[in-house]
């Protein structure tokens, strides 16, 4: 039984307002699979160019993601995205989108693939997140989904068809308000889980995640930072922190959601300490376990109910 992952693998070039990046590694696949795997081995679908670095594709596979699902296509180049994050470091501008190899990908899942209990479609083409779903024999436990505003004003229809297939749609505030047409994110809320999914995460960066499933809502934190360095990716790891716990305790309770999520934002807030993907790459379980606590500490309280 296993995690499924889709997504982007990609270059990055970033701006904000404490430095530049130059081309890096990036990509809503790359950050998933690089969070997931300190909680349970990965099995990735996604594609590359032949300019992405063997070496990057060999730390995953010895970090246990199986990349049999990546294809390589030498004659192309990889995914490109640029972006320049705005002072309050919540909002940001794309400044280059080059699909390049995601233009004409068709995914094509493995058939040691077919085990798949846990699905998480990262950002990516949602007709590409729904094929994979179509060619799985045997509907996993949990399908989870996350996207971007980029196909909500390209493609809307197509996104709806896939979001339809989900249990589990993660966005932010924005996209939220963009894909309901409702400013209130309870009525958002309301009118997304009409559209398919049974549970719904907004994401609101430095204010934290709401959690919708029925008419219950539970809210998280964000750990209160001194500095943001670089948010790219802390959407991306959340999703990885939270479908890797999910798949680790093999639990889909709404109880066990909350906790996901207080996984997700702990290896989110790791994210966004250093350019791209470097500090998730240098974290140690220990690391892990000691954010995971301040989050506890954070929201921990007792309280006299008056009367
Ligand atoms: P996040 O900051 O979590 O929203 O994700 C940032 C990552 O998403 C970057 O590493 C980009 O490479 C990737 N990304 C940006 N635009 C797209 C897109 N249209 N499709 C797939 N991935 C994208």
């Amino acid at each position: 039984m296993s995690l499924v992952v889709v997504g982007s693998m990609a270059f990055d070039a970033i701006e904000t307002p404490f430095g530049k990046s130059d081309k890096i590694i990036g990509g809503a696949g790359t950050y998933i699979a690089w969070c997931a795997s300190n909680f349970t081995p990965v099995k990735q679908i996604s594609v590359v160019g032949g300019d992405f670095p063997q070496e990057e594709l060999d730390q995953l596979t010895a970090r246990g993601v199986d990349l049999s699902g990546v294809q390589i296509k030498k004659d192309e180049k990889t995914f490109f995205w640029s972006g320049r994050y705005h002072m309050d470091m919540n909002s940001r501008d794309t400044l280059e989108t080059q699909l390049n190899v995601l233009e004409n990908f068709e995914p094509v899942v493995p058939e040691s693939f077919q085990d798949c209990e846990f699905l998480m479609l990262g950002n990516l083409v949602p007709a590409v997140q729904r094929s994979v779903i179509e060619q799985l024999k045997t509907r996993p436990k949990l399908i989870v989904m996350d996207t971007m505003n980029f196909w909500m004003e390209i493609m809307m229809d197509e996104l709806k068809k896939t979001l339809a297939m989900v249990d589990l749609l993660m966005v932010n505030d924005s996209e939220a308000r963009q894909l309901s047409g409702e400013y209130s994110l309870v009525k958002a809320a309301a009118a997304i889980m009409k559209m398919g999914p049974k549970y719904l995460i907004i994401k609101k960066g430095e204010h934290g995640a709401l959690l919708f499933h029925e008419n219950k809502v539970f809210f998280a934190p964000a750990l209160p930072l001194e500095e943001v360095f670089d948010p790219t990716g802390a959407g991306d790891t959340f999703a990885g922190g939270f479908i890797g716990h999910i798949a680790r305790t093999k639990d889909i309770s709404f109880e066990n959601m909350k906790t996901a999520i207080i996984v997700g934002s702990a290896m989110a807030s790791y994210c966004v300490e250093k350019f791209g993907t470097q500090r998730l790459r240098e974290i140690s379980k220990e690391d892990i376990s000691n954010r995971i606590n301040e989050f506890v500490q954070l929201v921990n309280f007792d309280i006299d109910l008056v009367g």
